[in-house]
């Protein structure tokens, strides 16, 4: 068997160690300023309605994603909607200017908030059709679940919505769109839900426009592409955009299949499309041209897998595949694969963890040493808690961040009000932050930098309004189904209680059975329950929401219960944060 350094070696040299001196291009980096790579992406949002073809247009830069107007004899047809109705209704105010017809239809690409939040922009009675995959429904209500607060924490880091508009630390772009929206805190949403939806392919025509929606699984599982035949128009959705495609985000994601990704680019470069209209970054025209992107798009994602396999199978862990697989210098200078939003090196240890998990096969990582015991030792072998900080500091003075960043880490977990442990961790944060092309790493290392300055602190600011019209819509059964995994444990050790639920307005029933630290949720109402709730289904929702009182509801009669009154405030309090 080879060994350990061996084998790192055949890799390096069997996979594509060979372009790695000409692929790690340094951008100059000025000390206190952005990137200026990252800093001239902006300039691809600069809001604007380009004219893909003939009555195709394509506004880019109104939000995070583009809106793309569609326009037939007697009608238009809308392919995503925006983020917000704010951003939606500048949109369409400029589309208005093109054209007053009236908008038969939207089609989402895909379920994420920037592209199906905007609906009510377009079509403000709502009474449309809306076209998308038959999941993207399923996947739109996923965003009220049980993930929501560690997603929201991770996604403000992400998209920079807490750092200043100024200076070198602002919040420059994030990666695919502008700063706008995604700062706005005061934005309203206003989603119409798809009442057209299909499983593998639809043709259809829309204003009589010849339209062919094909599911492509690729930036999330209900991805479809949109295929304008008679205009030569290829939307691609979020498969194709101008960075690194994004194959693992760091806001947390399940799995996305990479190899799908791939497949479904290579149907859309069997069309042979003459223009791109992405849902973000602008159009592109010319049969060669596009053709090209596509290619080298599809290339440079299996060209992640397959190499990060080889290397897997090679016995390599995730920390020493990242060292070794690198794109071959014709994609890593290509420009739509700039890291301003996925970066290789995050899609490497995604592509691992997606097929092995979470062990990366040497026994000495199996059951490793807790965190306290490992920030002892470091601690202690270097001489002590003020030797750590030396050592933590000096990294940070030779340039070395990402070491300094994890020295200081242990020693805040020594001493969690140490000061200068997380001066010295903000600053190895901010560095490696202001010098990132990429805008999600930049924002989330610019963002923990300031919560370890006691400068931010992030909580979920999402208006009531917002969260009632857009998870009002999400079925009550799944408000039910989430109540399980905010048990808390201790308080329920030893309970035994059965809850039923009844929502008339909607003629369902649900159960909650809380067995000794475990809830299971009951998908019917169920049997000689202990305690029967009956309420409003949005009654519930506001109260699990937050928006109302629980003291004054129960009192006001909103919701009539069985069983002691003793019992069911005992029921409530063993969840949070949902019910409180
Ligand atoms: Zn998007």
């Amino acid at each position: 068997m080879l060994s350990r350094i061996s084998v790192v070696v055949a890799a390096c040299f069997l996979a594509a160690c060979q372009s790695q001196d000409a692929t790690e291009v340094d951008p100059p980096v000025v000390e206190g300023e952005v990137n200026p790579a990252l800093e001239r992406q902006t300039e691809e949002f600069e809001r604007k309605v380009y004219t893909v073809t003939d009555g195709v247009y394509q506004a880019v830069g109104f939000g995070v994603a583009n809106s793309i107007l569609v326009e037939g004899d007697e009608c238009v047809f809308i392919v995503d909607v925006m983020g917000s109705m704010e951003s939606a209704t500048a949109v369409k105010a400029e589309f208005d200017k093109i054209t007053q017809k009236p908008v038969k239809a939207l089609i989402y690409t895909h379920n994420h908030a920037d592209h199906v939040m905007g609906g009510l922009g377009f079509v403000p009675d709502g009474e449309v059709d809306v076209y998308a995959h038959e999941t993207t429904n399923y996947y739109i209500n996923r965003v009220a679940n049980v993930l929501r607060p560690v997603l929201n924490l991770r996604s403000t880091r992400m998209f920079g919505n807490y750092l200043p508009r100024q200076g070198p630390d602002r919040m420059e772009n994030v990666g695919l769109g502008p700063l706008v929206e995604t700062l706005d805190r005061d934005m309203t949403i206003g989603l119409i839900r798809p009442n057209k939806t299909f499983a593998d392919t639809l043709d259809t025509e829309i204003c009589g426009v010849k339209v062919q929606l094909v599911h492509a699984p690729g930036e999330t599982n209900d991805q479809i592409f949109v295929w304008l035949p008679e205009r030569d128009v290829l939307m691609p959705g979020d498969n194709i955009y101008k960075a690194f495609p994004n194959l693992y985000t760091i806001r947390g994601t399940l799995y996305r299949d990479v190899l799908a990704w791939a497949r479904s680019i290579d149907k859309m470069r069997a069309l042979r499309p003459a223009h791109l209209a992405p849902s973000h970054t602008r159009p592109i025209s010319g049969r060669e041209e596009v053709g090209e992107i596509l290619t080298a798009y599809r290339d440079a994602i299996q060209f992640v897998h397959d190499q990060t396999i080889r290397g897997i199978n090679q016995g390599l862990t995730p920390d020493e595949l990242v060292e070794v697989v690198k794109l071959p210098p014709h994609l890593a200078e290509h420009p739509f694969l700039q890291e301003f939003y996925g970066t290789v090196e995050w899609s490497v240890r995604s592509v691992f963890s997606g097929y092995l998990g979470w062990f990366d096969g040497d026994a000495a990582t199996l059951e490793p040493v807790n965190p306290d015991e490992r920030a002892a030792g470091i601690a202690s072998l270097a001489g002590g808690a003020e030797g750590l900080l030396r050592a933590a500091s000096e990294a940070l003075d030779q340039e070395r961040y990402r070491w300094a960043a994890e020295l200081a880490t242990h020693l805040i977990r020594l001493n969690p009000s140490s000061t200068a442990a997380k001066r010295i961790k903000a600053d190895a944060l901010r560095a490696l932050g202001r010098r990132h092309i990429n805008a999600n790493a930049r924002n989330y290392y610019l963002t923990q930098a300031l919560e370890l300055e006691g400068e931010v602190e992030i909580h979920d600011d999402t208006k009531p309004e917002n969260a009632l019209s857009f998870v009002g819509t999400v079925p009550i059964g799944k408000f039910v189904a989430a109540m399980p995994a905010n048990l808390i444990y201790e308080k329920s050790a030893d309970k035994n209680i059965v809850a039923g639920f009844r929502f008339p307005d909607v003629d369902e029933g649900y159960g909650i059975h809380v067995r000794r630290g475990v809830a299971e949720f009951i998908d019917h109402f169920p049997d000689d329950p202990d305690i029967t709730i009956t309420t409003n289904s949005n009654v519930w929702r506001e109260l699990v929401l937050g928006l109302r009182n629980p003291v004054t509801t129960f009192t006001s009669g909103d919701i009539q219960f069985a069983g002691s009154a003793l019992d069911l405030v005992a029921f409530l309090r063993l969840f949070k944060p949902a019910i409180d």
